[in-house]
Formats: structure tokens, C-alpha cells, sequence
């Protein structure tokens, strides 16, 4: 997948907005919404995409972020998970991907594997549901 880059002119902008500090803010890097790394960026910048270009987002200015270094890494992970999601709405959308459950088997009896993968679930577990190991105690 091709990634497009900023101007250099647009990095020099950016950096300069910055005032050499780490712009990244709010939860998408890691801290309370609303927060600011604030780092000095004089050890190293990277400028981010704020919407990832695969999510539709430009390469002008106000979608460029000069950030630091640790807060690129964290940026990353979470961008390729939305882009793996987006991927995923996208494919359902289209019909790429059949909806489970509903390809119905010849009267074959389900292989392990095939039983591992629908015991499998879509959705990570820990939003909908706390455990209650302390009210049983
Ligand atoms: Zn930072």
C-alpha cells in the first residue's frame, strides 16, 4: 500500500506551528484527551498524518503532525488497527466477506478447526463485560 508523504515545505510549516514540541494530543497517542506530549522534538520529528491518507486523510498542513518519536509508535499501532477495521466494514460492505455462520455445511461433522473459528469472537471481550471474580469470593 502506498503512503503518501508530506511536502517538505509542509513538514517545515509543521515543525515550525510546533515550536519544536511534540504536537501529539489526546487519547489516539496515549494521554487524556485534551493533553499534549509537548516533548522536545531536538532528539528526533516525525510528522504524522493526523487522518491516515489509507482513511482518506491529505497531505497539507493541517493534517500534518510533527510528533516525537514514541508517540509516532503509538499513533501507528492504533491507525493500522482502524485501517484494518475500516478494511474490514469496507469488505462486509461490498460482499467480500460473507457474514459467518450462515454458509450452511453439508452434514459434515465440524472439524476442530472449523469449531475453534466460530468459538471465536469478533469483538475483544474486555468492553463487554467485567469479570466478577471479587463478588464471588
Ligand atoms: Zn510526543
Amino acid at each position: 500500500m502506498p503512503r503518501t508523504e508530506f511536502a517538505r515545505k509542509t513538514k517545515q510549516q509543521a515543525l515550525t506551528r510546533s515550536g519544536h514540541r511534540c504536537e501529539a494530543t489526546g487519547t489516539r497517542y496515549g494521554f487524556e484527551e485534551g493533553q499534549r506530549c509537548n516533548c522536545s522534538l531536538s532528539l528526533g520529528v516525525q510528522f504524522d498524518h493526523d487522518v491516515p491518507d489509507q482513511l482518506g486523510g491529505d497531505n497539507g498542513l493541517e493534517n500534518c503532525r510533527a510528533i516525537c518519536v514514541q508517540c509516532h509508535k503509538h499513533k501507528t499501532r492504533n491507525d493500522i488497527q482502524q485501517i484494518r477495521k475500516s478494511d474490514r466494514q469496507r469488505d462486509k460492505a461490498s460482499g467480500v466477506i460473507r457474514p459467518t455462520g450462515k454458509i450452511k455445511s453439508q452434514g459434515f461433522a465440524k472439524t476442530e478447526k472449523a469449531a475453534k473459528r466460530s468459538a471465536k469472537p469478533s469483538l475483544p471481550p474486555r468492553l463487554l463485560y467485567k469479570p466478577t471474580e471479587e463478588t464471588q469470593r
